[in-house]
């Protein structure tokens, strides 16, 4: 899994977002750029800033003058936009002077073209910022998820924990966090060994991937065979439910365990729990709370979910 994100992160054509209102200059740099990269065009700040949330584009050529909003508060917007934050911003425009150009960069952009451009300059400018982006894209990529699984890594696990937290309570909408432990792991490698081990985890991952599968959703593996939901906008007899159908999912597979002591294939077991709308809640004690009921579930007999 993580492969083949790596992969798509490397083989996919970067999508560039060209902006001017004059439709002519945009299809000049169009034409110049799409034999390398996907290209769209948007003629209006606000049409630009549609595009940009919609595609989220690996580079913005961004016009500054334009009759509705202009390039620097389209790259405020865009900066003041978590989806958005970190597509690199090209200005392409007929402001000359040095002070436009100061301006322009001190605002956030990555660099500065100036109209009439030189198409070669143009393209060897946007091939270095997207070489930049991809680097990036691999570093933050490399930095949140789990090496064996590609679900998020603890790391990213903690970080969309708080977050979610503090959203859950402004907009008074309760969060499911959900912890789920293979039963008798120990003994699955110590039969199978560490090499089939590693393939249950893969499997079991692919499950929670696909029962869990909102955007807002976050899947990670928190453990060595230890995972955690965390579902925004998710109550009680929903997350009971997502329960059930992660036990039997996982059943489905019909992995072999003759080492279990529950039964003749994988099981799991469950602690969830609800984020009622409390802006005093700390992670650490949201956390503990579904471990104590992860603990409980083991203790009453494991392959089962505790649910509070
Ligand atoms: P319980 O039912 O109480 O959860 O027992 P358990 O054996 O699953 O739990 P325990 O915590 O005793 O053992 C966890 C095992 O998970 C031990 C460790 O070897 C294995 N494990 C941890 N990380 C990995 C991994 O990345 N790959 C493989 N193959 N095994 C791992
Ligand atoms: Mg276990
Ligand atoms: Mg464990």
């Amino acid at each position: 899994m993580y492969e083949n994100m790596l992969r798509r992160l490397n083989d996919r054509k970067a999508q560039i977002l060209i902006v001017d209102d004059q439709i002519i200059n945009a299809e000049i740099l169009a034409n110049g750029l799409s034999d390398l990269y996907d290209v769209i065009i948007a003629t209006s700040g606000q049409e630009a800033l549609a595009c940009a949330k919609r595609d989220v584009p690996d580079l913005i050529l961004l016009d500054i003058r334009m009759p509705d909003i202009d390039g620097y508060a389209v790259l405020s917007e865009l900066q003041e936009t978590i989806a958005t934050q970190d597509i690199p911003v090209i200005f392409v425009t007929g402001e000359d002077s040095m002070d436009d150009e100061l301006k322009g960069l001190q605002h956030g952009a990555k660099d500065y073209v100036r109209k009439p451009f030189e198409l070669e300059l143009v393209k060897a400018r946007v091939s270095i910022q997207i070489e930049l982006k991809r680097k990036t894209d691999l570093l933050n990529l490399m930095a949140s998820a789990d090496g064996l699984t590609g679900l998020a890594n603890r790391r990213k696990f903690d970080e969309s924990l708080t977050r979610l937290i503090r959203d859950s309570a402004r907009h008074k909408t309760p969060l499911a966090l959900i912890l789920l432990d293979i039963d008798f792991f120990k003994q699955y490698n110590d039969l199978y060994g560490h090499a089939a081990g590693d393939r249950c985890l893969i499997d079991v991952s692919a499950v929670l991937a696909t029962v869990a599968k909102r955007t807002t959703d976050v899947v990670a593996r928190v453990g060595g065979e230890e995972f955690a939901l965390l579902l925004p906008n998710m109550d009680t007899s929903r997350a009971a439910l997502l329960c059930e159908k992660l036990h039997r999912s996982i059943a489905e597979r019909k992995i072999t365990h003759e080492g279990s002591l529950v039964a003749k294939t994988l099981t799991v077991s469950i602690g969830a729990t609800i984020a009622t709308v409390d802006a005093e809640l700390s992670s650490e004690a949201f956390y503990k709370r579904v471990d104590k009921l992860l603990y409980q579930a083991k203790a009453n007999g494991r392959a089962q979910t505790c649910l509070d």
